[in-house]
């Protein structure tokens, strides 16, 4: 917009109000300048308002009301200029300078005043709310009924008393009585609302020469004697002159909205209290002066008492509301809506610190393979997805039981007065309701979540029902989650889950408490070492040597399994280099190292392996990442990822194939090269369904063209029977448990594996 053209109209207007002033005081006792030349400025002062005025109503880049605004006070402009014109004749036209106005000057005036008027009352008010409304509206007539007081005690009253309240006078009183309100009440009304459509120094300029346009109407008695001065001839261009210079306060809101158009909310407004005790000063100035209006500011006192009583009663009661507001967001979350940790823990606190004993249950649900979602469809995705679940939870349960959200994906059922069976049966219910398919932001997703249920009784230590619950659902993560499982003493798994579990791990990576164990796998023909599995350790300073599944859950779900797995690979990379240059052509063929989801999902994972492989010279066809079914399948687009690896040289082994239902088609999708068919289709006996799995999946290995290797071999015959089948590599106990790298050398040494034929 043109900056320099508003500044131009700024200066215009300026001079001419310095021009009228000047002539006005040229010609203050007599005539020394023709009278024309007193009138021409403020004619001509009502040219660049317009304009001015007009820039904003036409401009896009503002706001209906504030276009809408800006087009009345161009309006407006163009009245006054209409009245200025007929004023000028009304002066000058006759054989006399004269100081009365013609009807139809004082009409178009008094048109002008409306429509300035009209256009401030439209402007929103910014109220949020009945209740601001009514706050807004009751500070508003306080400032109104103090006005029309004093408006009665200074000016009606002793108008009327001067012309004995004839009819005449009394109409014309009562007439500027209510237009003077009226005027208040817009200003008061602009000043309480948070106005944010029109610049702040805009609107306190308008205020300004509304005030000053009703002052002068009084100041005119002090010329009566001068006919040839009038009174607008000086107030018109200086009131005009506001124009330009507001326009150009609206145009800089442009610039800086924050700062120009904050809407400025105030609950407290000084303006009634204002109006309280100017009211109160009066009626005490009253009574001191004995004043025979006592009984009307009287009363006026005490309405205005009763007005702010009101007001003061209405703002607590939204204190009320706002104070529960601020309590329910303290305990909820504000993604679900459901109880939070903070609600959840005080709640079961109190249930089992209460005096009737009773049976208490606690179900742990924790969302599997969540954050992959997350990772990669999103946090919208995975924002509709806690939506949902939240949903279906609160459905599974029965009345009255308390559903919250513990943080992230983990959420927790309180089960008051609820004895073992209906536990499980709430808990089947919840299995199902999450079972059917959620519509996440576009996206169809099986929920897959592993619930842990632990049953205790008043006077139980909630901590502790607590860490039994995450305990039995660790438990039923590890079945495979989409299940649940109930506490039974002894369960493993005492430590995952721990907060502080997560923060002694992030020790342990960098402490060097980590270690690997290397499991075989043997040809079934001849028990020939073919390879090893990597397995990870961990040497926990005081609870002795922690399994993974204690603790691997836990890294996946803080992220530590990215800085965990790195290391993995690297020593295991280092270890077959080592074992390659001690014992050469009879070194493990291939290391397999297990690679969680979260790890292929991590940006880099491809460049890491490449550097572990090149840093300790280990060919890349002697590394098999093991990945699972499960992790695969969540993979989704990520599943460029084994593409990449592939391509290094690296191969790809599908974990505990067989758990997942999806299995069979996964396999035309994927890029594997192995599969490593789970040992629950080897341990079971060979009636039923798991007893044809390993001839199916054989089967479907060699039409695919993909490697196999039965794992969790414990006994002689299922050897047998695998080899039977055609298998030819294998894993398990019976062949050899996961032992140190010394284990394995000791076995090259000796030419077979332990337990082999
Ligand atoms: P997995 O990949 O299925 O590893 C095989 C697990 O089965 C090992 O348990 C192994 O000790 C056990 N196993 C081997 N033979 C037999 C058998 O004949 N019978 C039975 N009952 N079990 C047998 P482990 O070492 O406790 O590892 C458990 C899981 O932890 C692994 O399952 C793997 O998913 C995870 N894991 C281990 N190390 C790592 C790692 O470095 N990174 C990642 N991401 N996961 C790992
Ligand atoms: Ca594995
Ligand atoms: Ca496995």
């Amino acid at each position: 917009m043109a900056g320099k053209r508003l500044d131009r109209a700024v200066l215009g207007s300026v001079l001419l109000a310095v021009w009228s002033a000047g002539a006005f005081a040229v010609n203050w006792g007599e005539a020394r300048i023709p009278l024309w030349l007193t009138w021409l400025p403020a004619v001509l002062s009502i040219v660049l308002p317009v304009l001015a005025a007009a820039q904003v109503a036409r401009a896009r880049a503002f706001a209906a009301p504030t276009r809408r605004f800006w087009r009345g006070l161009a309006l407006t402009a163009v009245l006054a200029g209409l009245g200025i014109l007929l004023n000028a004749r009304d002066a000058i036209g006759g054989p006399v300078p004269s100081q009365s106005l013609s009807p139809l000057t004082v009409t178009t005036y008094g048109c002008a005043v409306l429509v300035l008027l009209w256009s401030l009352w439209r402007l929103p008010t910014g109220a949020s709310g009945p209740e601001e409304r009514l706050r807004v509206g009751l500070d508003a007539s306080t400032v109104i009924v103090a006005a029309a007081v004093f408006i009665w005690h200074y000016q009606t009253r002793p108008l009327l008393e001067s012309t004995g309240y004839e009819a005449g006078s009394l109409a014309a009183a009562g007439l500027t009585l209510v237009l003077e309100l009226v005027t208040v009440f817009v200003i008061v009304k602009v000043a309480l609302s948070g106005h944010s459509f029109v610049a702040k120094g805009a609107l306190r300029l308008f205020g300004g020469g509304l005030v000053a346009g009703a002052l002068s109407g009084v100041a005119q008695r002090f010329i009566i004697d001068q006919p040839h001065l009038s009174l607008p001839q000086i107030t018109v261009p200086l009131v005009l002159a506001v124009v330009p210079i507001a326009v150009r306060r609206q145009f800089r809101t442009l610039a800086a909205p924050d700062t120009a158009l904050a809407v400025s909310r105030r609950p407290f407004s000084v303006l009634p209290y204002l109006a309280v005790g100017a009211i109160d000063a009066l009626l005490l100035g009253s009574i001191a002066n004995g004043a025979d209006d006592l009984a009307v500011t009287a009363m006026a006192a005490v309405v205005l008492t009763g007005l702010v009583v009101w007001r003061q009663v209405t703002a607590f009661r939204e204190n009320t509301d706002l104070l529960e507001q601020l309590d329910f967001n303290a305990t909820h979350d504000a993604l679900t809506r459901l109880p939070n940790r903070a609600l959840f823990n005080e709640r079961l606190a109190g249930v089992l610190g209460g005096s009737a004993v009773r049976p208490v249950s606690v179900a742990l649900v924790d969302l599997d393979d969540f954050k992959i979602v997350n990772d990669t469809l999103g946090h919208g995705a995975g924002d509709a997805l806690l939506v949902a679940v939240s949903a279906r939870l609160a459905a599974g349960v029965r009345p009255g039981d308390l559903v919250a959200r513990l943080g992230g994906d983990e959420f927790v059922v309180l089960l008051d007065a609820i004895d073992p069976a209906e536990a499980e049966l709430v808990a089947q219910r919840m299995v199902a309701a999450l079972a059917e398919p959620v519509l996440a932001d576009g996206h169809e997703l099986l929920v897959r979540a592993s619930i842990g249920i632990a049953d205790g009784r008043t006077g139980d230590e909630p901590g502790e029902l607590l860490r039994l619950a995450d305990i039995a659902m660790y438990a039923a993560k590890h079945d495979g989650g989409s299940g649940y499982r109930r506490y039974v003493p002894g369960m493993s798994g005492a430590v995952a889950g721990s907060a502080a579990l997560g923060a002694q791990l992030r020790q342990a990576i960098v402490g060097g408490e980590l270690f690997l164990e290397y499991q075989p796998i043997v040809t079934l023909d001849e028990g020939r070492l073919s390879g090893v599995e990597a397995l990870v350790r961990w040497e926990h300073p005081t609870r002795g040597t922690v399994p993974p599944i204690e603790f691997i859950p836990v890294a996946e779900r803080t992220g530590l399994i990215v800085p965990l797995g790195e290391w993995v690979l690297r020593e295991a990379c280092r270890q077959l280099a080592a074992w390659i240059t001690d014992f050469g052509p009879d070194a493990p063929r291939v290391v397999h190292v297990n690679v969680s989801g979260r790890q292929l999902a991590a940006a880099g994972f491809t460049d890491m392996v490449a550097a572990a492989l090149a840093d300790f010279g280990v060919p890349p066809h002697r590394l098999t990442v093991e990945i699972t079914e499960s992790a695969a399948i969540a993979l989704g687009p990520a599943a460029v990822r084994l593409e990449e690896l592939r391509a290094l040289g690296v191969r790809v082994a599908l974990d505990d194939f067989g758990t997942d239902q999806s299995s069979l088609t996964l396999l035309q999708d994927l890029p594997v090269d192995e599969l490593k068919l789970d040992r629950s289709f080897v341990q079971r006996d060979e009636t039923g369904r798991r007893g044809t799995m390993p001839a199916a999946v054989l089967a479907l290995a060699r039409i695919v063209g993909l490697d196999i290797v039965a794992e969790g071999v414990e006994q002689q015959e299922q050897a047998d029977r695998l080899s039977a089948l055609g298998y030819r590599t294998a894993q398990g106990y019976h062949f050899a448990r996961p032992m140190s790298p010394g284990g394995i050398a000791g076995l090259i040494e000796a030419g077979a594996p332990a337990g082999a034929r």
